[in-house]
């Protein structure tokens, strides 16, 4: 369908104003005519149509400036919804997040990329159905599906560019076929993006800040973010800094490269070095099969918390590795703020936080510009489930990122807005 570009400008000013109250968290009609640069009757006529949509709720008056006090606009947090997944080769987590990013339900289960691709999939999609039912989500607010995992990818097609965990997965259109089984768009993404970009919306960092994230789960990404857009380089497939050599000598890495960090720093790492050390893996009762990283990972962390000088040894070493890549990421960057995001910073997420922050003061090239700040994710676990959800709002409401979602062949899905990036 064409779009005419009186359409398209109406479009545009319409996801400018939401944008703009979603930001505010509260802003009167007067405020948002200043910010904007648009006139008092346009701001009217867009805000009207905004509370008729029911994306816009008024709440209760501001402060007085001599006259009558305004009346204070906000998000209608239950007007929309969106779903974010984030599917990874140990863990599943699914969340439900409101038009203000608030989480409204949750569900998590484990070895989903174990499976083949298309059972894995049913799961997920049966998974997400059976909590869109118990939260009471209405099928009709949502606005669609966040998928995010590891990658490289090729986000415009949806599909993953790597043959992990299994050969099958390689290629597999992963957003085409979810959208296919839930009647809904689909779009994917890289876990660390949406993790860096969920910190963002949830106004974890300072707007103007210039941040990173690294995001570990079972292995290490990282992203980038420059006033609140989020650094996408070519293709999407970027601050890969588990996948950054630290050893031109080292074993050769599944990603093509070799002596990757994520093979030193990495939850299985660590996990491969706990079961060599003499005595650690029996005190541990750790798993010699290692089959869920995540757990064993867990375990290790737990012993280094409470003092264990092996497990502590490791998760120091992990620690500092993992330092010499945020030394590299702030000094490419020249970042303010590093963000720790991801549940295998879960259990010993502040001797991490410590050592990374130490190595940073240390090492970064611009140190004696401005202080550089790590910090934990307001997400924690769940940084990127939150952060997909998030995607799919910034990108139908905002087009903050405005790309094609994966829409299920000839759907009537239910139009909330004009269609994206017109
Ligand atoms: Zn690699």
């Amino acid at each position: 369908m064409a779009t005419s570009p009186i359409w398209a400008s109406r479009q545009k000013t319409r996801r400018m104003v939401l944008e703009l109250i979603r930001a505010a968290r509260t802003i009167s009609r007067v405020e948002l005519a200043t910010t904007s640069g648009l006139t008092a009757p346009t701001i009217s006529e867009v805000v009207r149509e905004l509370m008729a949509n029911g994306l816009v709720i008024e709440a209760g008056r501001g402060a007085s400036t001599g006259g009558k006090p305004p009346t204070l606009l906000q998000l209608n947090p239950l007007g929309r919804y969106s779903v974010g997944v984030q599917l990874e080769r140990n863990t599943c987590v699914i969340v439900i997040v409101d038009l203000a990013g608030r989480p409204a339900a949750r569900a998590s289960f484990h070895g989903v990329a174990l499976m083949p691709p298309q059972q894995a999939l049913a799961q997920v999609a049966s998974r997400v159905n059976a909590l869109l039912a118990t939260a009471a989500v209405d099928r009709d607010k949502v606005l669609g599906v966040g998928l995010v995992s590891y990658g490289p990818q090729n986000l415009h097609a949806g599909v993953l560019l790597t043959p992990q965990p299994t050969d099958e997965w390689l290629d597999y259109s992963v957003a085409p076929r979810l959208a296919e089984q839930l009647g809904l768009p689909v779009l994917l993404d890289n876990d660390a993006t949406a993790a860096a970009i969920g910190e963002y919306w949830m106004g974890g960092v300072d707007p103007h800040s210039t941040y990173g994230c690294i995001y570990m789960a079972t292995g290490i990404g990282g992203g980038v973010v420059v006033a609140g857009e989020v650094y996408r380089g070519s293709s999407s497939n970027t601050v890969e800094i588990g996948h950054i050599s630290i050893d031109v000598n080292g074993d050769e890495c599944p990603c093509g490269n070799r002596g990757c960090l994520e093979n030193y720093a990495g939850p299985s790492a660590v996990v491969r070095q706990a079961l060599t050390a003499p005595g650690l893996a029996q005190r541990l009762a750790l798993d010699p099969a290692a089959t869920d990283v995540l757990t064993e990972f867990g375990r290790i962390a737990a012993a280094a918390n409470a003092g264990d000088p092996a497990a502590r040894s490791l998760i120091e070493g992990s620690a500092r590795h993992l330092g010499c890549a945020v030394v590299t990421m702030t000094t490419l960057f020249d970042l303010d703020l590093v963000v720790l995001a991801g549940p295998s910073f879960a259990v010993a997420g502040s001797i991490y936080q410590a050592l990374i922050q130490q190595e940073v003061d240390r090492r970064t090239f611009a140190r004696r510009a401005h202080p550089v700040l790590v910090v934990p994710s307001v997400s924690g676990s769940d940084a990127a489930a939150i952060g997909a959800a998030v995607l799919v709002l910034q990108s139908e409401l905002t087009g903050g990122h405005a790309r094609p979602a994966h829409h299920l062949q000839g759907s009537s899905r239910p139009s909330h807005l004009p269609p994206s990036g017109a």
